[in-house]
């Protein structure tokens, strides 16, 4: 299951996971992948904590978003492609 983004967390996680961060509104459910054309590297000792990025939701507007990590790719397609339900939209585990 993909890890719930803690408010401790900062860009430097984003570097350990090797994973881009999941997006997820919580306005709509609508799900996004933030720098998956990036570098991850990059981030590497970047403290910037996550819950300070600002998103707004491309479909319904909303600013409120959910944040997750994914240890590997098999993960990040899942939750991507919506085989992973996660609380946001208040159902059930698909696994
Ligand atoms: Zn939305």
């Amino acid at each position: 299951m993909p890890t719930p983004m803690k408010s401790s967390n900062n860009l430097h996680a984003i570097y350990v996971y090797g994973q881009p961060l999941g997006v997820e509104c919580k306005g709509c459910g609508r799900r996004a992948l933030d720098f998956a054309d990036r570098d991850l590297d990059g981030f590497r000792a970047d403290m910037r904590e996550l819950r300070t990025l600002r998103f707004v939701c491309s479909k319904c507007g909303s600013r409120e978003w959910a944040g997750w990590l994914f240890i590997n790719a098999t993960e990040r397609d899942a939750w991507i492609e919506g085989l992973i339900v996660s609380p946001v939209d208040r159902s059930r585990p698909a696994f």
